[in-house]
């Protein structure tokens, strides 16, 4: 591992030197930008606001929530890679986890919280990976204490690249499309080929995993590894989306600190040390790793708290426009909030329930009952886009009534906007603020942006509810259907 020095959980300021001094590619608009991200235009907000949530680790209100002693270096370390050993500490993860999703009302889908989880039950199960030699489950325990101990961001890529979905890797025109083994030597395997999607190319890492979902087939062999390497590797590049970042927060209260961005990333022979390699030319492996690792069950839990965060959230912007414009009163505006009262409830009943139900996994890792953490991770993306509904059903045209910062700054038509755009209970500015909000949610891009993600970043929502198909015990229910058949009384 590159850096030895272990120094317990990140404060920003260190996080955003770490982005500023290790060289990674990025390439936005036709530009290279390899130095001083956290200084581009088009990246400093995002990286203020990953500064913010390591912060928090040491705000003292916050540390005993946020941080444990790590069992290795006695240090204070993120709680995100705390090992569950009782339902006590789920609680524990639970906590420190809805603080950072909080943080941005749920809107930042990355907070390093999300692929620690992953890598955590990984770890846990590192006996998992030995199938192909105990080194690979090694090396997977010394990243794991590597990544908490330097308290590293990870970022990860799963999918081929979208060419032909009518057939698998090795069957796409070319046979490098896809990122693959090309060579091996004396210092590691060489990787080329391409992976999307990447949010969050500010990590500090890329692990570089099987999807969840799709099944490879004996063919996908030279497609089938696992490996994590810096952000920072000679090679890899990572080819950004049209930035949705915005410069005001008047005008864009979440695009202007959230914009996570997203890249295709491209291994240009890509050199990967052994030691950072967990799985290789495995198919089997790569099909059954996050499931036997419960890797996917801790995912999970952080999504669906990341979902309660931003449905909390949106129910709070929804009620105010209708405290705004006085409309609490009509029947179809309740009806419609107490439709996200619903959400919210049931996504935080699946949590409690998935607490409760919580059970020692195979690796002694006290893990979440994954049936209500399964469905609610099917739920939400067929949910969320009906929030952006009823944000823009309650708001109307009031999200086109917008001045933006500099219109409210000009004293010459100021005065006239404090008239013509007052509020039931508020004044101008406030109501103009929230409308702001409302339309970054649920317009502009990066609110567009926001539904995609929910609806695709953990799978494809068809595939995935084949999947919970295909896994739910429902033979008891067809047993009891078949004894009602012939009961007479
Ligand atoms: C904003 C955003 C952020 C993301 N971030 C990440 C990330 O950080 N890391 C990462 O690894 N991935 C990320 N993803 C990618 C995500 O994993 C994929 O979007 C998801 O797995 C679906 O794959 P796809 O986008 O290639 O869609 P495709 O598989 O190309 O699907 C396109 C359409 O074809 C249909 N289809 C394709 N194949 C089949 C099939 N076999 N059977 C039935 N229907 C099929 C799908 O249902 C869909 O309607 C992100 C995606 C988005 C939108």
């Amino acid at each position: 591992m590159s850096r030895q020095l272990a120094m317990g959980a990140r404060k920003g300021s260190q996080y955003l030197s770490d982005l500023d001094n290790k060289h990674r590619e990025l390439w936005l608009g036709g530009e290279k930008i390899t130095n001083n991200i956290s200084k581009h235009p088009k990246f400093r907000a995002m990286a203020q606001s990953m500064a913010h949530l390591y912060n928090m680790q040491h705000d003292p209100n916050l540390v005993e929530e946020m941080t444990y002693v790590s069992p290795s270096s006695g240090e204070r370390v993120g709680l995100s890679f705390l090992q569950p050993k009782t339902i006590e500490d789920l609680i524990k993860r639970r906590v420190m986890m809805k603080h950072w999703a909080d943080y941005s009302g749920g809107m930042l889908g990355r907070t390093p919280d999300y692929l620690n989880s992953d890598l955590m039950a990984m770890s846990s199960a590192s006996e998992f990976f030995n199938r192909k030699g105990e080194k690979f489950g090694a090396n997977l325990r010394k990243y794991y204490e590597y990544i908490r101990e330097n308290d590293l961001c990870l970022t990860h890529t799963l999918i081929h690249p979208q060419a032909n979905r009518g057939a698998g890797p090795s069957k796409q025109a070319d046979p490098f499309l896809a990122a693959r083994v090309a060579e091996k030597n004396d210092e590691g395997v060489i990787i080329r080929g391409a992976r999307m999607l990447a949010t969050l190319p500010l990590a500090d890492e890329i692990l570089v995993f099987p999807s969840t979902v799709i099944q490879g087939t004996a063919d996908d062999m030279p497609y089938a590894f696992a490996f994590g390497i810096p952000c920072a590797t000679k090679g890899l590049k990572f080819i950004c989306r049209e930035p949705f970042s915005e410069e005001s927060s008047f005008d864009h209260p979440l695009a202007s600190r959230f914009d996570e961005q997203d890249a295709v990333v491209i291994f240009d022979d890509v050199l990967v040390p052994w030691e950072r390699i967990f799985l290789l030319e495995d198919v089997e492996g790569a099909n059954t790793l996050q499931e036997a690792t419960s890797g996917i069950v801790f995912m999970s839990q952080q999504v669906i708290i990341k979902n309660i965060a931003k449905t909390e959230f949106i129910l709070g912007v929804t009620s105010l426009i209708a405290d705004t414009i006085g409309i609490t009163e009509f029947q179809h505006v309740q009806e419609k909030i107490a439709k996200i009262i619903m959400m919210l409830e049931s996504m935080r009943s699946f949590l409690r329930a998935s607490e409760a139900d919580a059970q020692l996994n195979r690796w002694g890792i006290m893990t979440p009952d994954f049936k209500p953490l399964n469905t609610a991770r099917n739920l939400f993306p067929r949910l969320f886009p009906q929030l952006r509904t009823i944000i823009q059903q309650l708001s109307a045209s009031g999200m086109m009534a917008l001045p933006s910062e500099t219109d409210m700054e000009n004293k010459e038509i100021r005065p006239l906007i404090d008239t013509y755009y007052q509020a039931k209970n508020t004044n101008s500015e406030e109501r103009i603020r929230l409308f702001h909000l409302a339309w970054d949610i649920a317009g502009s891009s990066f609110g567009s942006r926001q539904e995609l993600y929910e609806r695709f970043f953990f799978g494809d929502p068809v595939r995935m509810a084949g999947a919970l198909y295909n896994w739910y015990d429902k033979e008891p229910y067809k047993q009891r259907v078949k004894e009602f058949l012939h009961q007479k009384e």
